[in-house]
């Protein structure tokens, strides 16, 4: 990380209830301290609790994602999904495509492109995941995999200003295990590289997810390459997820 124009996106996966906007009140407070007015603060609570995040953030320079969306832009007989359209009409920027417990849900690489279409149809910057399972580097596939889910779930889209990538190998998340540093550096470098000659764009951001935590940001930060943090637990606790922001930025 290069400067204080970091992304901290908080993936509150299916936790949180009409209660837990309270939870982020230290965190809107640090978001107006001058140090901390560049830093990029996105929050993907569950459905339910989006447009109550809008609200609470509104006039701050937090911003608010949903955790999914359905290909179908607009509406449609689709029971118990939500549109991207709809995403945004509650007010939000964002929305995390292909995480990997939504892979395991069924998201295949097409559906994921369809998404991500849609969400990018619909105005909303993509918070895009891709990852590799733990067998995949154990048999040496970690690029391949890496490489075609890119190639996949970008097929078709020319213009990638409104998406970031958010890299989280599979065996990572929740498990309190993360990459080596040095290998984490290389890694994304080649990510950013594919991205470049498939798609011609060199400023492409690219975010790590997987256990960050503050007893680990401070080496994470250090990573030249890395652009932000994807975080999952340690962002439902306020005092933790403010002492990771803390600590990444000089
Ligand atoms: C995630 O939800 O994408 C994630 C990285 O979770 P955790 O930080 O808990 O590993």
């Amino acid at each position: 990380m290069t400067n204080n124009n970091t992304y901290f996106v908080a993936n509150w996966k299916m936790y949180g209830n009409s209660s837990s906007i309270k939870h982020i009140a230290k965190v809107i407070s640090i978001s107006k301290i001058n140090k901390y007015k560049k830093v990029r603060i996105i929050y993907c609570p569950p459905y339910t609790l989006l447009e109550q995040f809008v609200k609470k953030t509104k006039k701050t320079n937090i911003s608010i994602g949903a955790q999914n969306c359905h290909y179908e832009a607009g509406y449609g007989a689709f029971t118990g999904f939500v549109s991207t359209k709809m995403i945004k009409n509650s007010g939000c920027k964002f929305v995390i495509i292909g995480h990997s417990e939504t892979r395991k849900e069924g998201d295949t690489d097409k559906k994921i492109n369809m998404k991500i279409k849609s969400a990018l149809d619909s105005k909303l910057k993509v918070i895009f995941c891709i990852g590799e399972s733990y067998k995949d580097k154990k048999n040496k596939k970690t690029n391949l995999v890496l490489n075609n889910q890119i190639k996949n779930g970008l097929n078709k889209i020319k213009n990638l200003k409104n998406v970031l990538i958010a890299y989280e190998p599979v065996w990572s998340i929740g498990t309190g295990i993360i990459p080596k540093i040095s290998n984490l550096n290389s890694q994304v470098k080649k990510i950013k590289k594919f991205i470049n000659s498939k798609f011609k764009n060199k400023n492409v951001k690219v975010l790590y997810g997987g256990s960050v935590s503050s007893k680990n940001i401070k080496s994470l930060s250090r990573i030249k390459e890395i652009d932000g943090f994807l975080i999952g637990g340690a962002s439902q606790n306020q005092n933790k997820f403010i002492d990771i922001i803390k600590k990444s930025i000089n």
